[in-house]
Order: C-alpha cells, then structure tokens, then sequence
C-alpha cells in the first residue's frame, strides 16, 4: 500500500518537477492556467498592481505594456501589440516574471503535496508482531520552494480607448489599442486640444499676467501636440511612400514646411480643408509659438519678414499715420 503510495507520487511529481514540464496552457483572464499533479487544470491568478494594471509582453517585439482586464471588448481571446501591432492570443503574452511567479506557485503547491503523501505513506506504525526486525522511516519535511513575487513596472501613459473603453498603459504616448487595435493618436490630440481650451477658458478668470502665461502656455501645447500628432501618423504611414526614411521624419513646428513636406511625400494638402483666413491664423499661430519658445519673445526675422507680418506691419504703420 504505501509503495503504492509512494509510486504513485513519484511517478506524478518527479519528472515535472525535475524538466519543470509544466504547461502554461488556455488563457483565463488576468490568470496563468497550469496541470496540477493529477492532471488537473491548476488556475493562478496573476497579480495585477494598485491600479489594476496585468503587464503584457509582445512575444514579437518584446515591448511591454498593461492593461486593465474587464475593460474593452467583451469575450476577446487576442491582444494586439500597441507598439509594433503584432497580433495573437492572450497566452502568448505573459511576462517572464508573470510565468516564473505561476511557475512558482505550481512547484511549491506540488512539493507540498508531495511531502503530504510521504508523510502519510511513512506514518509510524506500532508492531503488532513481536521479535520480528522492525525499521522505521521518518520523513521530514523540508523548505518548500519559495514563490516569485513580482511587481508590474510603471509606465508613461494611462489610455482609456475611446472606442472599445480598454485602459492601458504604455512607454510613450502613442499606441495601438491592445483589443481593438484602432490607434490613439486622434485621442491623444484631442485630449491635449481639450486641456489647451481649458487654459484659454481659464485666462478670463485670473490677472492679465497669469493670463497671458495661460495663452502662450496652451499656445505651445497646441503646436507640441499637433507636432507630435503629426508626425506620428506620417511614421505609421511611412513605409508607403517612395522615400519611407524622409516620410517618417516631417516635422509639424513649422506649417508651411510641414505642408510642402505631406505634399511632396503623401500628396496630399494640409491645408486642403481650411479656408484661407484659417490657414492664415494658424500660420501666424505656430510663428508665434516659434517666437515664445525659441526666442523668449524677442522677434526674429523669420516672423518679422513673413508675408503675413509684412501686412500687419503695414497696417500698423498706415493707421498709426491716420492717427496722426
Ligand atoms: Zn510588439
Ligand atoms: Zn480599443
């Protein structure tokens, strides 16, 4: 009976012990499923962080990323890399710390049970029969297995996708969506255009120091965001142009520049859906920006000889000699 016992446990627990042999099977939400000792599917829950983040790591490009499990698409079985869009089923995404963590709770869970069914199998027994030579066994119980705590890493961006409703985080700021796959970067310009109209909105309440600081403020933000808009979608589109390398490097600071550029690669007009006045402002915008970032506000000629501020200076001049 008990080297039945003790076959048994061997034959089990050993060889998956000794080749860790043990499979990361189906994917269960926010959880690593493994066989346990009697072929059992072994579920364990992954530990997401305070915030309720699970990390991810694309098993193509090796980036890593988080999302909140129960947000986004309902009964999806893929995540899709919101860096390099890789896409694939849910178990191809564990972290290596997130399988040495299961790994580990699976071999401590395994060598405590193995230590029950020796224990049991060598349970002293009091002799019945007298004048026979008599060994005893003793199993001791040895330290189980340490498990493999982990803590899921801190990233730039928190993105609650505006399609699916997904929260993720990622390095960066821009991303695909790990469930729908549409890209944030519309949200993420958005969003910025928002907290700037949320400055403007604010200079009406404060001294016209402060307010002035808000516009130049949100003035910059408009141009950043618009730049880094900019230029991400021409890199996502890049490879689709005759000269993919000069395609992926248009900058947005400068309108004009940025015009020809969309124009030469991706033909196509900037400026296409404005009116001229729009273009006009928003031209006349960015130099400004230009001025205030680079320039702490002293004019420079670039402004000073655009055709747009030759006009105004003209203007200026004819009514100040009305005044006269
Ligand atoms: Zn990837
Ligand atoms: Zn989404």
């Amino acid at each position: 009976m008990r080297n039945i016992a003790l076959r048994e446990a061997r034959n089990l627990l050993l060889p998956r012990l000794v080749s860790g042999e043990l499979d990361v099977s189906e994917f269960e939400l926010g959880a690593i499923e493994m066989f346990n000792i009697t072929g059992d599917r072994m579920t364990i829950p992954m530990q997401p962080d305070e915030d309720g983040y699970t990390g991810r790591e694309c098993p193509e490009c090796k980036s890593y990323f988080k999302i909140v499990f129960g947000t986004g698409l309902k009964d999806t079985t893929h995540c899709i890399c919101p860096y390099c869009g890789h896409k694939s089923d849910h178990s191809q995404f564990y972290t290596q710390d997130q399988i040495d963590y299961a790994m580990s709770v699976a071999k401590n869970y395994m060598v405590s049970e193995l230590q029950k069914v020796l224990k049991n199998a060598f349970k002293p027994k009091r002799s019945s029969r007298k004048g026979l030579i008599s060994i005893e066994f003793k199993v001791k119980t040895g330290r189980l297995p340490p498990i493999q705590f982990y803590q899921e890493a801190t990233l730039e961006t928190q993105v609650e996708c505006k399609q699916c409703t997904l929260k993720y985080a990622v390095f960066g700021v821009y991303a695909y969506c790990p469930d729908c796959g549409i890209h944030n970067s519309q949200q993420i310009l958005e969003k910025n255009l928002e907290l700037a109209q949320k400055e403007l909105d604010l200079t009406a309440t404060v001294d016209t120091e402060l307010a002035e600081y808000l516009t130049n403020d949100a003035l910059e933000n408009v141009v950043s965001a618009f730049d880094g808009f900019g230029r991400e979608v021409c890199r996502m589109y890049a490879d689709k142009t005759a000269s993919p390398a000069q395609s992926a490097d248009i900058r947005f600071q400068n309108l004009t520049g940025a015009q020809n550029n969309l124009q030469k690669h991706f033909g196509f007009d900037i400026a296409g859906s404005l009116s001229p006045s729009e273009w006009s402002a928003a031209i006349r915008g960015f130099q400004k920006r230009h001025l205030l970032a680079h320039n702490s506000g002293v004019i420079d000629d670039d402004y000073v000889q655009s055709p747009m501020m030759q006009r105004q200076l003209k203007d200026v001049k004819s009514q100040s000699r009305r005044v006269k």
